[in-house]
């Protein structure tokens, strides 16, 4: 027999985790299933955990290491009676009241039933799948400017993508740094024309056409790129101490295909600036629903959304 759930949060990232504390002190019972981890770069506890030091989240004033960002999120909600369990989801039916859900073999009878479901799943920040990048993560190698961009004044920095990402860090990192090469492996920007001329009026951003990175230096920390001309085959060490993955990201919604309204680009489709997903008694919230914003207060935030329309939408219909 499934076991029977109020409520059930599919993710633990800063939305998953907020919105297991709410839903616990709303006397929930939150079942949250955390995921397990697959790889370096896919954790429970989302991307912080891949995080060093965090000084942009409020209340912190001298900073925090991201996993012990996120373990004070655990710990409280754990402290109101959350429970986390740490599994992967394989299946959901949304199709049917209560939702149904499967842990392991998606063949047999589902793991659990819930009235209600938070979705917050997360997204992952695409990689080049270079040998030293997992372990320099946080250590030079960084997805997130404006996470991180602070902490390389005055050195200098290549980001690699030729999107409105990449232009976008570019232009905010060279705010910092003393100068900015963007590697892209075309000889045209993919990013808005607007961001483009912005960027190439920059006098601290660099170019580097047709490239690719093929190595990443360092043992302990980000040392330099040995770098690629895809057109010429000519090979070059690149100087730089701090190096922005920025070609894209990728929302975890496999899951979710056929069940919920995904927008064009992947990402969950919420409503009326809401978490509202276009199955009632389902919810998202965190990066799985946002292209936009991409930071960990306003996953939490978000993931505070989801629990109060949860709880009120169970509350009005005496779930
Ligand atoms: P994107 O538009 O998909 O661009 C990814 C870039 O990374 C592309 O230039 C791509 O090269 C490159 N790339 C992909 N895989 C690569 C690899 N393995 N090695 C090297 N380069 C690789 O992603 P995005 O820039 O994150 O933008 C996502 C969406 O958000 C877009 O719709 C964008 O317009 C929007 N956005 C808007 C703003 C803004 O308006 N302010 C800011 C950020 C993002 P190719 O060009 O060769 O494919």
């Amino acid at each position: 027999m499934p076991e029977q759930r109020k409520i059930i949060i599919i993710g633990s990232g800063p939305a998953g985790l907020t919105a297991a504390i709410y839903t616990a002190r709303a006397n929930l019972e939150p079942l949250l299933i955390e995921g397990e981890p697959s790889s370096t770069s896919d954790q429970p506890g989302g991307q912080l955990m891949l995080t060093t030091d965090v000084e942009n989240y409020p209340g912190f004033p001298d900073g925090i290491q991201g996993p012990e960002l996120m373990g004070g999120f655990r710990a409280q909600a754990e402290r109101f009676g959350a429970e986390i369990i740490t599994a992967k989801v394989s299946q959901v039916d949304f199709a049917q009241q209560p939702f149904r859900i499967w842990v392991g073999d998606t063949d047999a009878e589902p793991t659990y039933t819930a009235a209600a479901v938070i979705v917050a799943t997360g997204a992952q920040a695409l990689m080049l799948g270079l040998p030293n990048e997992d372990a320099l993560l946080g250590h030079g190698v960084s997805t997130c400017a404006t996470c991180d961009g602070f902490f390389f004044r005055d050195q200098h920095i290549a980001v690699v993508g030729g999107g409105d990402s990449a232009v976008e860090e570019a232009m905010f990192l060279a705010r910092f740094a003393s100068s900015v090469t963007v590697i892209h492996r075309r000889d045209e920007l993919r990013a808005s024309k607007i961001m483009v001329d912005r960027a190439m009026e920059n006098p601290k951003l660099k170019f580097q056409w047709d490239t690719v990175v093929t190595e990443i230096i360092g043992d302990q920390k980000l040392e330099g790129l040995k770098i690629k001309n895809v057109k010429t085959d000519e090979e070059s060490k690149l100087d730089a101490t701090g190096l922005f993955v920025a070609i894209g990201h990728r929302p975890s919604t496999d899951l979710f295909v056929g069940q919920l309204e995904l927008k064009d680009n992947g990402y969950l489709q919420t409503r009326d600036s809401r978490s509202l997903t276009n199955v009632e008694g389902v919810f998202a919230c965190g990066d799985v629903q946002d292209d936009w914003y991409r930071q960990a207060v306003t996953a939490a935030g978000s993931g505070c959304m989801a629990a109060i329309d949860a709880e009120r939408w169970l509350e009005e219909r005496g779930l």
